[in-house]
Protein backbone atom coordinates (compact mmCIF):
# COMPACT_ATOMS: atom_id res chain seq x y z
CA UNK A 1 0.00 0.00 0.00
CA UNK A 2 1.33 3.48 -0.85
CA UNK A 3 0.03 7.00 0.35
CA UNK A 4 0.57 10.21 0.68
CA UNK A 5 0.42 10.87 4.64
CA UNK A 6 0.57 8.81 7.56
CA UNK A 7 0.05 9.20 11.30
CA UNK A 8 1.56 7.06 13.35
CA UNK A 9 1.25 5.94 17.08
CA UNK A 10 -1.64 8.03 17.86
CA UNK A 11 -4.53 7.31 19.97
CA UNK A 12 -7.48 7.79 17.80
CA UNK A 13 -11.03 9.52 19.42
CA UNK A 14 -13.73 7.97 17.65
CA UNK A 15 -16.71 10.09 18.27
CA UNK A 16 -19.40 8.46 21.06
CA UNK A 17 -17.52 5.37 20.39
CA UNK A 18 -13.93 5.67 22.61
CA UNK A 19 -10.26 5.43 21.92
CA UNK A 20 -8.39 2.99 19.11
CA UNK A 21 -4.57 3.05 19.12
CA UNK A 22 -4.44 2.98 15.43
CA UNK A 23 -2.48 4.41 12.21
CA UNK A 24 -4.17 6.31 10.11
CA UNK A 25 -3.52 6.86 6.28
CA UNK A 26 -4.68 9.45 3.67
CA UNK A 27 -4.80 9.74 0.07
CA UNK A 28 -6.24 12.60 -2.00
CA UNK A 29 -7.32 14.36 1.24
CA UNK A 30 -9.39 11.28 2.27
CA UNK A 31 -8.96 8.79 5.35
CA UNK A 32 -8.01 5.49 3.34
CA UNK A 33 -7.12 3.25 6.35
CA UNK A 34 -7.14 2.78 9.97
CA UNK A 35 -4.30 -0.03 10.67
CA UNK A 36 -3.71 -1.72 13.72
CA UNK A 37 -0.11 -1.77 12.28
CA UNK A 38 0.98 0.36 9.20
CA UNK A 39 4.27 -1.85 9.27
CA UNK A 40 4.83 -2.39 5.12
CA UNK A 41 3.21 0.45 4.17
CA UNK A 42 4.43 3.20 2.15
CA UNK A 43 3.97 7.14 2.56
CA UNK A 44 5.52 10.25 1.25
CA UNK A 45 5.05 11.89 4.29
CA UNK A 46 4.92 10.09 7.80
CA UNK A 47 4.14 12.05 11.13
CA UNK A 48 4.69 10.57 14.48
CA UNK A 49 2.01 11.37 16.72
CA UNK A 50 3.02 9.11 19.91
CA UNK A 51 1.37 10.03 23.27
CA UNK A 52 -1.01 12.35 20.99
CA UNK A 53 -5.03 12.34 20.38
CA UNK A 54 -6.40 12.14 16.91
CA UNK A 55 -9.87 14.04 17.40
CA UNK A 56 -11.98 14.52 14.30
CA UNK A 57 -11.35 18.42 13.35
CA UNK A 58 -13.42 20.28 14.86
CA UNK A 59 -16.68 21.79 12.68
CA UNK A 60 -18.02 24.87 13.88
CA UNK A 61 -21.70 25.24 12.91
CA UNK A 62 -22.11 29.22 14.46
CA UNK A 63 -20.02 31.88 13.27
CA UNK A 64 -20.69 35.16 12.19
CA UNK A 65 -17.54 36.16 10.01
CA UNK A 66 -17.25 39.41 8.90
CA UNK A 67 -19.81 41.30 11.42
CA UNK A 68 -16.15 43.51 12.64
CA UNK A 69 -14.24 43.71 9.69
CA UNK A 70 -16.18 42.41 6.68
CA UNK A 71 -14.97 40.05 3.98
CA UNK A 72 -11.36 39.91 5.21
CA UNK A 73 -12.51 38.57 8.27
CA UNK A 74 -12.00 35.26 6.12
CA UNK A 75 -8.81 35.42 6.56
CA UNK A 76 -7.96 36.19 10.16
CA UNK A 77 -11.04 34.40 11.98
CA UNK A 78 -10.05 31.24 9.52
CA UNK A 79 -6.59 31.76 10.53
CA UNK A 80 -7.50 31.70 14.67
CA UNK A 81 -10.12 28.49 13.83
CA UNK A 82 -7.02 26.67 12.49
CA UNK A 83 -5.27 27.23 15.76
CA UNK A 84 -8.32 25.81 17.67
CA UNK A 85 -8.17 22.94 15.66
CA UNK A 86 -11.47 23.80 13.70
CA UNK A 87 -11.81 22.69 10.47
CA UNK A 88 -14.89 23.81 9.23
CA UNK A 89 -17.32 26.49 10.40
CA UNK A 90 -20.81 27.81 9.01
CA UNK A 91 -21.17 31.38 8.97
CA UNK A 92 -24.27 33.28 8.96
CA UNK A 93 -25.63 35.42 6.46
CA UNK A 94 -27.72 38.08 7.28
CA UNK A 95 -29.46 41.00 5.93
CA UNK A 96 -32.91 41.43 4.19
CA UNK A 97 -32.04 42.09 0.86
CA UNK A 98 -32.09 38.79 -1.75
CA UNK A 99 -29.13 36.68 -0.87
CA UNK A 100 -27.26 35.65 -3.98
CA UNK A 101 -25.47 38.35 -4.47
CA UNK A 102 -24.33 38.40 -1.02
CA UNK A 103 -23.52 34.49 -1.16
CA UNK A 104 -21.42 35.31 -3.72
CA UNK A 105 -19.35 37.64 -2.50
CA UNK A 106 -19.16 35.51 1.21
CA UNK A 107 -18.13 32.54 -1.20
CA UNK A 108 -15.62 33.76 -3.44
CA UNK A 109 -13.98 35.86 -0.47
CA UNK A 110 -13.72 32.69 1.93
CA UNK A 111 -12.49 30.46 -1.09
CA UNK A 112 -9.86 32.91 -1.79
CA UNK A 113 -8.97 34.10 1.76
CA UNK A 114 -9.80 31.16 4.32
CA UNK A 115 -7.34 28.67 5.58
CA UNK A 116 -9.76 25.71 6.94
CA UNK A 117 -13.44 24.24 4.83
CA UNK A 118 -16.56 26.82 5.37
CA UNK A 119 -20.50 26.76 4.67
CA UNK A 120 -22.74 29.04 4.82
CA UNK A 121 -26.04 29.62 6.53
CA UNK A 122 -28.96 32.11 5.83
CA UNK A 123 -31.15 34.23 8.29
CA UNK A 124 -34.64 34.17 7.37
CA UNK A 125 -35.55 37.77 7.34
CA UNK A 126 -38.25 38.93 4.76
CA UNK A 127 -40.63 37.71 2.32
CA UNK A 128 -38.40 37.74 -0.25
CA UNK A 129 -36.25 34.97 1.29
CA UNK A 130 -39.50 33.04 1.67
CA UNK A 131 -40.02 32.83 -2.02
CA UNK A 132 -36.19 32.24 -2.99
CA UNK A 133 -36.19 29.43 -0.48
CA UNK A 134 -35.98 26.59 -3.42
CA UNK A 135 -33.51 28.44 -5.00
CA UNK A 136 -31.29 28.89 -1.97
CA UNK A 137 -31.74 25.11 -0.99
CA UNK A 138 -31.33 23.64 -5.07
CA UNK A 139 -29.45 26.25 -6.60
CA UNK A 140 -26.65 27.78 -3.64
CA UNK A 141 -26.56 24.01 -0.80
CA UNK A 142 -28.34 25.95 1.66
CA UNK A 143 -30.20 23.89 3.57
CA UNK A 144 -30.60 25.96 6.92
CA UNK A 145 -31.87 29.15 7.83
CA UNK A 146 -31.92 30.92 10.70
CA UNK A 147 -35.05 32.92 12.62
CA UNK A 148 -34.69 35.25 15.20
CA UNK A 149 -37.66 35.01 17.16
CA UNK A 150 -36.10 38.69 18.94
CA UNK A 151 -36.29 40.51 16.14
CA UNK A 152 -39.90 41.43 16.68
CA UNK A 153 -41.97 44.76 16.13
CA UNK A 154 -39.46 47.72 17.49
CA UNK A 155 -36.33 45.57 17.60
CA UNK A 156 -36.66 44.74 13.71
CA UNK A 157 -37.54 48.08 12.89
CA UNK A 158 -34.67 49.00 14.33
CA UNK A 159 -32.78 46.67 12.41
CA UNK A 160 -34.10 46.87 8.95
CA UNK A 161 -36.56 43.99 9.34
CA UNK A 162 -40.35 44.08 9.20
CA UNK A 163 -42.71 41.17 9.69
CA UNK A 164 -40.21 39.19 11.37
CA UNK A 165 -43.05 37.43 13.65
CA UNK A 166 -44.69 34.21 15.04
CA UNK A 167 -46.42 34.13 11.53
CA UNK A 168 -43.18 34.40 9.58
CA UNK A 169 -41.48 31.89 11.51
CA UNK A 170 -44.69 29.68 10.80
CA UNK A 171 -44.28 30.23 6.84
CA UNK A 172 -40.66 29.64 7.31
CA UNK A 173 -40.66 26.66 9.28
CA UNK A 174 -43.49 25.33 6.77
CA UNK A 175 -41.42 26.38 3.51
CA UNK A 176 -38.05 24.80 5.23
CA UNK A 177 -39.83 21.07 6.49
CA UNK A 178 -39.84 20.93 2.44
CA UNK A 179 -36.67 19.59 1.89
CA UNK A 180 -34.19 17.26 2.58
CA UNK A 181 -32.11 18.55 5.31
CA UNK A 182 -33.84 21.74 5.95
CA UNK A 183 -33.69 22.67 9.28
CA UNK A 184 -33.77 26.08 10.98
CA UNK A 185 -31.07 27.03 13.58
CA UNK A 186 -33.49 28.91 15.98
CA UNK A 187 -32.40 32.40 18.46
CA UNK A 188 -34.89 31.92 21.20
CA UNK A 189 -35.75 35.14 23.48
CA UNK A 190 -39.05 36.41 24.59
CA UNK A 191 -37.93 40.25 22.97
CA UNK A 192 -41.39 41.64 24.17
CA UNK A 193 -40.52 40.73 27.85
CA UNK A 194 -37.29 42.02 27.46
CA UNK A 195 -38.19 45.49 26.26
CA UNK A 196 -40.38 46.46 29.20
CA UNK A 197 -37.55 44.81 31.72
CA UNK A 198 -34.79 46.49 30.34
CA UNK A 199 -36.22 49.68 30.28
CA UNK A 200 -37.20 49.35 34.26
CA UNK A 201 -33.50 48.35 34.80
CA UNK A 202 -32.04 51.40 32.71
CA UNK A 203 -33.71 53.61 34.80
CA UNK A 204 -33.09 52.67 37.80
CA UNK A 205 -29.48 53.62 37.18
CA UNK A 206 -28.48 49.51 37.37
CA UNK A 207 -25.06 49.20 34.88
CA UNK A 208 -22.77 46.13 35.56
CA UNK A 209 -23.56 42.64 34.21
CA UNK A 210 -25.91 41.22 36.07
CA UNK A 211 -28.20 44.05 35.19
CA UNK A 212 -27.95 42.38 31.45
CA UNK A 213 -29.15 38.95 32.75
CA UNK A 214 -32.31 40.48 34.64
CA UNK A 215 -33.16 42.70 31.52
CA UNK A 216 -33.16 39.52 29.49
CA UNK A 217 -33.72 36.57 32.46
CA UNK A 218 -33.69 32.91 31.60
CA UNK A 219 -37.93 32.96 31.56
CA UNK A 220 -37.70 34.85 28.50
CA UNK A 221 -35.37 31.92 26.76
CA UNK A 222 -37.27 28.85 27.59
CA UNK A 223 -40.50 30.46 26.94
CA UNK A 224 -39.45 31.07 23.24
CA UNK A 225 -37.83 27.29 23.38
CA UNK A 226 -41.59 26.11 24.11
CA UNK A 227 -43.41 28.20 21.51
CA UNK A 228 -40.51 27.35 18.53
CA UNK A 229 -40.79 23.45 19.74
CA UNK A 230 -44.94 23.84 19.83
CA UNK A 231 -44.23 25.24 16.24
CA UNK A 232 -41.96 22.55 15.23
CA UNK A 233 -43.90 19.74 15.72
CA UNK A 234 -46.99 21.78 14.14
CA UNK A 235 -45.47 22.10 10.64
CA UNK A 236 -42.22 19.03 11.19
CA UNK A 237 -39.58 21.50 10.49
CA UNK A 238 -36.48 20.39 12.03
CA UNK A 239 -34.92 22.54 14.16
CA UNK A 240 -31.67 23.84 16.20
CA UNK A 241 -31.97 25.86 19.58
CA UNK A 242 -28.42 27.53 19.53
CA UNK A 243 -26.82 29.12 22.29
CA UNK A 244 -28.74 27.53 25.27
CA UNK A 245 -27.40 29.97 28.36
CA UNK A 246 -29.53 28.26 31.49
CA UNK A 247 -30.81 25.47 33.39
CA UNK A 248 -34.26 26.84 33.06
CA UNK A 249 -34.19 26.46 28.91
CA UNK A 250 -32.29 23.67 29.37
CA UNK A 251 -35.63 22.18 31.17
CA UNK A 252 -38.33 23.54 29.13
CA UNK A 253 -36.37 21.95 26.06
CA UNK A 254 -36.55 18.37 27.43
CA UNK A 255 -39.85 18.85 28.88
CA UNK A 256 -40.97 19.67 25.34
CA UNK A 257 -39.36 16.89 23.70
CA UNK A 258 -40.36 14.65 25.62
CA UNK A 259 -43.90 16.04 25.29
CA UNK A 260 -43.55 16.14 21.10
CA UNK A 261 -41.54 13.44 20.47
CA UNK A 262 -42.05 13.54 17.27
CA UNK A 263 -40.36 17.31 16.64
CA UNK A 264 -36.83 17.52 15.38
CA UNK A 265 -35.14 19.69 18.01
CA UNK A 266 -31.76 19.88 18.49
CA UNK A 267 -29.68 21.95 20.87
CA UNK A 268 -26.25 23.89 21.46
CA UNK A 269 -24.65 25.58 23.73
CA UNK A 270 -21.44 27.82 23.40
CA UNK A 271 -17.92 27.97 25.41
CA UNK A 272 -18.85 31.25 27.62
CA UNK A 273 -22.16 29.70 28.79
CA UNK A 274 -19.73 26.58 30.57
CA UNK A 275 -17.11 29.28 31.93
CA UNK A 276 -18.74 32.50 32.64
CA UNK A 277 -21.56 33.75 34.93
CA UNK A 278 -22.62 37.20 36.01
CA UNK A 279 -20.71 37.20 39.48
CA UNK A 280 -17.63 36.77 37.83
CA UNK A 281 -15.42 40.66 37.33
CA UNK A 282 -15.77 40.63 33.30
CA UNK A 283 -18.26 43.25 32.96
CA UNK A 284 -19.05 44.11 29.17
CA UNK A 285 -16.84 41.94 27.53
CA UNK A 286 -19.05 38.81 28.68
CA UNK A 287 -22.47 41.11 27.44
CA UNK A 288 -23.70 38.74 24.59
CA UNK A 289 -27.22 37.56 24.28
CA UNK A 290 -28.84 35.43 25.81
CA UNK A 291 -26.93 36.31 28.93
CA UNK A 292 -24.22 34.66 30.74
CA UNK A 293 -26.39 33.52 33.55
CA UNK A 294 -25.52 32.06 37.56
CA UNK A 295 -22.71 29.70 38.43
CA UNK A 296 -25.33 26.85 38.74
CA UNK A 297 -26.71 27.53 35.37
CA UNK A 298 -22.97 27.03 34.42
CA UNK A 299 -23.14 23.73 36.05
CA UNK A 300 -26.46 22.68 34.51
CA UNK A 301 -25.11 23.07 31.29
CA UNK A 302 -21.79 21.14 31.97
CA UNK A 303 -23.98 18.25 33.48
CA UNK A 304 -26.33 18.37 30.11
CA UNK A 305 -22.93 17.63 28.10
CA UNK A 306 -22.30 14.84 29.82
CA UNK A 307 -25.64 13.41 29.78
CA UNK A 308 -26.65 14.21 26.36
CA UNK A 309 -29.01 16.35 26.57
CA UNK A 310 -26.71 19.21 24.24
CA UNK A 311 -26.13 17.92 21.29
CA UNK A 312 -23.46 20.57 19.77
CA UNK A 313 -20.85 22.86 21.22
CA UNK A 314 -20.67 25.88 18.80
CA UNK A 315 -18.85 29.22 19.54
CA UNK A 316 -21.29 32.13 18.37
CA UNK A 317 -18.01 33.79 17.09
CA UNK A 318 -18.37 37.38 16.66
CA UNK A 319 -14.76 39.54 16.20
CA UNK A 320 -15.22 42.93 17.18
CA UNK A 321 -12.65 44.91 18.51
CA UNK A 322 -12.36 45.81 22.12
CA UNK A 323 -13.35 49.29 21.85
CA UNK A 324 -16.97 48.22 20.83
CA UNK A 325 -17.03 46.70 24.55
CA UNK A 326 -16.51 50.03 26.32
CA UNK A 327 -19.71 52.33 27.58
CA UNK A 328 -22.22 51.19 30.13
CA UNK A 329 -23.68 47.26 30.21
CA UNK A 330 -26.59 48.82 27.71
CA UNK A 331 -23.80 50.79 25.20
CA UNK A 332 -21.29 48.12 24.39
CA UNK A 333 -21.86 45.48 21.42
CA UNK A 334 -22.42 42.12 22.25
CA UNK A 335 -20.78 38.96 21.27
CA UNK A 336 -17.35 37.76 21.24
CA UNK A 337 -14.75 35.83 19.32
CA UNK A 338 -14.98 31.97 20.52
CA UNK A 339 -13.95 30.25 17.76
CA UNK A 340 -10.49 29.16 18.32
CA UNK A 341 -11.03 27.53 21.89
CA UNK A 342 -14.29 25.80 21.79
CA UNK A 343 -11.80 22.64 22.09
CA UNK A 344 -9.55 23.75 23.86
CA UNK A 345 -11.90 25.05 26.85
CA UNK A 346 -13.74 21.84 26.61
CA UNK A 347 -10.40 19.76 27.37
CA UNK A 348 -9.32 21.49 30.00
CA UNK A 349 -12.33 22.58 31.34
CA UNK A 350 -14.66 19.59 30.43
CA UNK A 351 -11.75 16.51 30.35
CA UNK A 352 -9.69 17.68 33.17
CA UNK A 353 -11.68 19.15 35.27
CA UNK A 354 -14.97 17.57 35.09
CA UNK A 355 -14.05 14.00 33.05
CA UNK A 356 -16.17 14.90 30.35
CA UNK A 357 -15.08 11.54 28.27
CA UNK A 358 -12.78 12.63 24.67
CA UNK A 359 -15.44 10.76 22.66
CA UNK A 360 -18.19 12.68 23.87
CA UNK A 361 -16.00 16.00 23.17
CA UNK A 362 -15.53 14.92 19.44
CA UNK A 363 -19.23 13.80 19.30
CA UNK A 364 -20.42 17.53 20.58
CA UNK A 365 -17.40 19.19 18.13
CA UNK A 366 -17.92 17.01 15.00
CA UNK A 367 -19.81 14.22 14.52
CA UNK A 368 -23.30 15.79 15.68
CA UNK A 369 -23.07 19.19 13.87
CA UNK A 370 -21.68 17.05 10.99
CA UNK A 371 -25.03 15.16 11.14
CA UNK A 372 -27.01 17.94 12.05
CA UNK A 373 -26.38 20.42 9.51
CA UNK A 374 -25.76 17.81 6.43
CA UNK A 375 -21.76 17.24 5.98
CA UNK A 376 -21.76 13.72 7.24
CA UNK A 377 -20.02 11.11 6.17
CA UNK A 378 -17.58 13.43 4.39
CA UNK A 379 -17.03 15.68 7.41
CA UNK A 380 -17.05 15.48 11.35
CA UNK A 381 -15.49 11.51 11.69
CA UNK A 382 -11.90 9.56 11.12
CA UNK A 383 -14.25 6.94 9.07
CA UNK A 384 -12.93 5.44 5.98
CA UNK A 385 -13.56 7.47 2.99
CA UNK A 386 -14.31 10.74 4.80
CA UNK A 387 -12.25 13.78 4.55
CA UNK A 388 -9.04 13.91 6.11
CA UNK A 389 -10.13 16.86 8.58
CA UNK A 390 -7.76 16.19 11.82
CA UNK A 391 -7.21 18.13 14.96
CA UNK A 392 -4.22 16.22 16.83
CA UNK A 393 -4.15 17.56 20.26
CA UNK A 394 -1.71 16.92 23.29
CA UNK A 395 -3.74 16.75 26.35
CA UNK A 396 -0.93 18.05 28.98
CA UNK A 397 0.06 20.91 26.49
CA UNK A 398 -0.92 24.19 28.99
CA UNK A 399 -0.62 27.24 27.46
CA UNK A 400 -2.03 30.86 28.76
CA UNK A 401 -4.44 32.14 26.35
CA UNK A 402 -3.66 35.61 25.04
CA UNK A 403 -5.70 37.15 21.79
CA UNK A 404 -2.24 37.44 20.28
CA UNK A 405 -1.92 34.01 20.20
CA UNK A 406 -5.24 33.12 18.52
CA UNK A 407 -4.77 36.24 15.77
CA UNK A 408 -8.32 37.38 15.40
CA UNK A 409 -9.53 40.34 14.18
CA UNK A 410 -10.67 41.10 17.68
CA UNK A 411 -7.59 42.24 19.36
CA UNK A 412 -9.14 40.99 22.93
CA UNK A 413 -10.46 37.42 24.51
CA UNK A 414 -12.96 36.55 27.32
CA UNK A 415 -10.20 33.74 28.46
CA UNK A 416 -7.16 36.55 28.15
CA UNK A 417 -4.68 35.17 30.90
CA UNK A 418 -6.58 31.62 31.37
CA UNK A 419 -4.32 28.75 31.70
CA UNK A 420 -5.57 26.12 29.89
CA UNK A 421 -4.07 22.78 29.67
CA UNK A 422 -4.55 20.51 26.62
CA UNK A 423 -4.35 22.11 23.30
CA UNK A 424 -3.95 21.24 19.12
CA UNK A 425 -0.36 20.93 18.20
CA UNK A 426 -1.45 19.56 14.29
CA UNK A 427 -4.83 20.62 11.98
CA UNK A 428 -5.15 19.18 8.91
CA UNK A 429 -7.78 20.38 6.15
CA UNK A 430 -8.46 17.24 3.98
CA UNK A 431 -5.10 15.69 4.11
CA UNK A 432 -2.85 19.19 4.52
CA UNK A 433 -1.38 20.12 7.36
CA UNK A 434 -2.73 24.07 8.34
CA UNK A 435 -1.18 24.18 11.91
CA UNK A 436 1.78 23.09 13.68
CA UNK A 437 2.50 23.93 16.86
CA UNK A 438 0.25 26.65 17.32
CA UNK A 439 1.99 28.31 13.89
CA UNK A 440 -0.78 28.31 11.00
CA UNK A 441 1.44 26.76 8.46
CA UNK A 442 -1.61 26.19 5.48
CA UNK A 443 -1.88 27.99 2.40
CA UNK A 444 -5.03 30.68 1.90
CA UNK A 445 -7.12 29.34 -1.63
CA UNK A 446 -7.29 26.29 0.14
CA UNK A 447 -10.40 25.85 1.85
CA UNK A 448 -13.35 24.37 0.16
CA UNK A 449 -17.38 25.67 0.21
CA UNK A 450 -19.06 22.64 1.52
CA UNK A 451 -22.56 22.89 -0.25
CA UNK A 452 -25.25 20.76 1.58
ZN1 LIG B 1 -25.05 33.82 16.82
Amino acid sequence: MKVELLLKNGQLVLPSEGLVRADLAVEGGKIVALLASSDGVQAREVIDVSGKYVFPGVIDPHTHVGLGNGLPEYATESHAAAIGGTTCYFSFLMNSAPYADTFHEHRQAAEKLSYVDFGLHMTAMSDVHLQELPKYVEELGVTTHKFFMSFKGDEGAYLGVTGSDDGFMFDLFSAVARFDKGLVPIHTENIEVVWRLRKRLQESGRNDLRAWNDSRPPFTESEAIYRAVYYANLTRCPIYVVHLSSAEGLREVCQDKERFPEATVYVETCPHYLTHHYEMPVGNLAKVNPPVRSPQDVEAIWQALLNGAIDVVGSDHVSRRREKKQGTIWQASAGMPGMPLVLPVLLSEGYHKRGLPLARIAELTSANPARIFGCAPRKGSLAVGADADIAVVDLELAKTVSAEMLGTYADWSLYEGWPLRGWPVLTLVRGQVVMRDGKVVGKQGHAQYVAR
